[in-house]
Formats: structure tokens, sequence, C-alpha cells
């Protein structure tokens, strides 16, 4: 190589390129958050509070999320175990979740004062149960042991009802009449491993029964089809949530089986830990059901400080079911 001044040189190095900046984005999944449910839900005790004053007894947590519930008590709401807690003659509210009926039975040998924010979804779940049960079938109930929907639902035809906690457990379910067999849900489960486990059921039992219609409702549906369109881009995906929130847990699961690199739950920004963002170019963010925006605010907030300004949102379907209130309070409301 020749230079200007005409002396030899050894072939230079290649030239320093500083390294292009990484491009830092986040892809917003819709929907998210708050479904027509949990809505109704909080709108009950909002109500309730506002019309009777504090307190204003609640059964278990109104829905599966810390931030709601601590915003409620802060406003009045007494959130308890069970209807045992309640001074008798008081205000209790069901939980979105629903109730077995038995509950419903104590509340009235406590005279106590019901209002029912069970999602009209999880009620027709119940009314389902109710029927085949009435018919002498077998329900092979999907969902997870121990979760209040299930409880509750199984409480409906207690002698009925077999859980199946997933594809591992259909080995060992027992029925009374192969040929006498149906299957519904909990409302909040992952819609692939579902059908997973409805296949190997049917393995067992050729003549299993349908639900009248899918039992995993439109919002759980709606917010996993979400995060499967932007996981695959993510390097990271978050999902903003509580722990015990069933379809939240669940969105964790998607992504990952979607192709996010990573995914975590956390209750609200300040949960992120920043290793995660380490060599993260594509952000990933969503919501479960029971989660108000505001938290999906802050996290993109503290992303921004980051250095993720570039947000863009993904939509994969537009919401427009809206639950009127509990008609309890609809009737108390009008009645004033
Ligand atoms: Fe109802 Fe589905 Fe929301 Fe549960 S997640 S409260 S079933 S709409």
């Amino acid at each position: 190589m020749v230079t200007a001044s005409g002396s030899a040189q050894a072939p230079a190095a290649t030239p320093f390129q500083p390294a292009a900046p990484q491009r830092k984005r986040v892809l917003l999944a819709a929907p998210r958050g708050y479904c027509a449910g949990v809505d109704r839900a909080v709108l009950a005790v909002e109500k309730a509070l506002e019309q009777y004053g504090a307190p204003v007894y609640v059964r278990k947590q109104i829905v599966h999320n810390k931030h709601v519930v601590q915003t409620l008590e802060e406003r009045g709401a007494v959130f308890v175990e069970e209807n045992e807690e309640v001074p008798e003659g008081s205000i209790v509210i069901f939980s979105a979740h629903g109730v077995a009926p038995e509950v419903h039975e104590q509340a009235r040998t406590r005279r106590l004062r019901t209002i029912d924010a069970t999602c009209p979804l999880v009620t027709k779940v119940h009314k389902e149960a109710v029927r085949f049960a009435d018919e002498g079938y077998d329900i092979l109930l999907i969902g997870h042991e121990g979760h209040e929907e299930v409880v509750g639902t199984t409480g409906e035809a207690p002698e009925h009802i077999k859980l199946v906690d997933g594809p591992e457990g259909v080995a060992d379910v027992e029925v009374r009449d192969p040929s006498r067999v149906a299957w519904l849900s909990q409302t909040t489960l992952s819609v692939d491993e579902t059908e997973q486990t409805v296949a190997k059921l049917r393995e067992r039992f050729p003549l299993l029964i349908d639900p009248p219609s899918d039992d995993i409702c439109y919002a759980t549906q709606n917010r996993q089809v979400a995060v499967k369109r932007i996981a695959p881009e993510a390097d990271l995906v978050i999902v903003v949530g509580s722990a015990n929130s069933s379809n939240s847990v669940r969105l964790v699961e998607v992504a990952l089986e979607a192709g996010a690199k990573a995914a975590y739950l956390v209750d609200r920004a300040e949960e992120v830990d920043p290793a995660w963002l380490e060599g993260v170019s594509t952000v990933g963010v969503t919501s479960g059901a029971s989660v108000p925006e505001e938290l999906v605010t802050g996290l993109l907030a503290a992303l921004a400080e980051r250095g993720y300004t570039d947000v863009e949102e993904v939509r994969s379907a537009q919401e427009k079911l809206l639950f009127a209130l509990p008609h309890e309070l609809r009737r108390n409301l009008k009645d004033d």
C-alpha cells in the first residue's frame, strides 16, 4: 500500500468503527389488563363503599392483584377469608372467582347482606356443571387444585366433579360410567395446554362431551394471543401481574412457549431486576386481566429511564364487553 507521501506501509488494520448503538424498543401487547369481569368486581366494591360507607367486607381477594386489594383496603374494604369473620348482619361481597352454594348458605345463616361479584363467565361454568350433574354425567373439571374458582365450581356438584390438573392428571381420573363423561374448565387456563389435556381425556373416554361453549374466557384467550404476537421478537417479556393470578402466570408460560428468550412476572416496575435487561434490545410487555393500566404505565416509565423509549403497541383484538353491576347493588342503588 502506498500513502500520499509515497512511503510503503504495512496493511492497515480495519478502521475502528464504534458499535452501532443497540436499538432499544418495547412491544406492548394489546389487549392486556382489566377484563370485563374484573372491572365489574372492582367497581362493585367501590360502589358498595360509596353506598354504605366503610367497612364493607369482601370474602377473599376481590380479584387476584395485590395493588387493587391494597387500594380498596385503604378506602375501607376489609378482606376476609371466610364468612365467619364477617360480623352478623354486615355486607359481604363475593369475589369475581365465584363461590360454592354452601358459601351463600353460610351467609344466610349469619344474616349477611351479600353482593355477588362473581364474573358472569364463571357463573356460566357453574350452570354448565349443574346441568351436566342433573343429567347424570361425571364432570372432568380441568383446572388448578385449590384455585378459588375451581373450589367454587366443584361446590356446585361435588359428587359429580373430578379435578384434572393438566395433561399429567389424566391417567389417574376415575369415572363411574365412561360413556357418560363431560369436561369443563377453569376460565383462566392456557388454551394450548387445555387442548392437550382434552385430547388425552378423549383418548381415555372417546364419548367425552364438550362444554356448550368455550369455558376459557375471551379475556384469557385474547391476552394469550396478544403475547404470542410479541414473544417471538422479544429478548425479554415482562408480564405485570400477581403470583396468585392464574391468567397472569399463564402469560409468562405462553410467552416462553411462543419464543421469548426470557419472561418474568412482576407486581410492579420496582421488581424488575436490572440484570434482566443486560444485552436486551426488545422488551415485550403485557399484563394480566386483574391488572390496572397504571401499573403498566409505571413499568413503561421505568423502561424509558433505561433507554427503552420506543414503544410500539401490537394489537390483536378489540374488546368492548362490559358487564352490568351485580344485581343486588343495582337494586340497592335504585332504592336510594
Ligand atoms: Fe371473567 Fe375472564 Fe375476567 Fe375471569 S378473566 S373475571 S372469567 S372475564
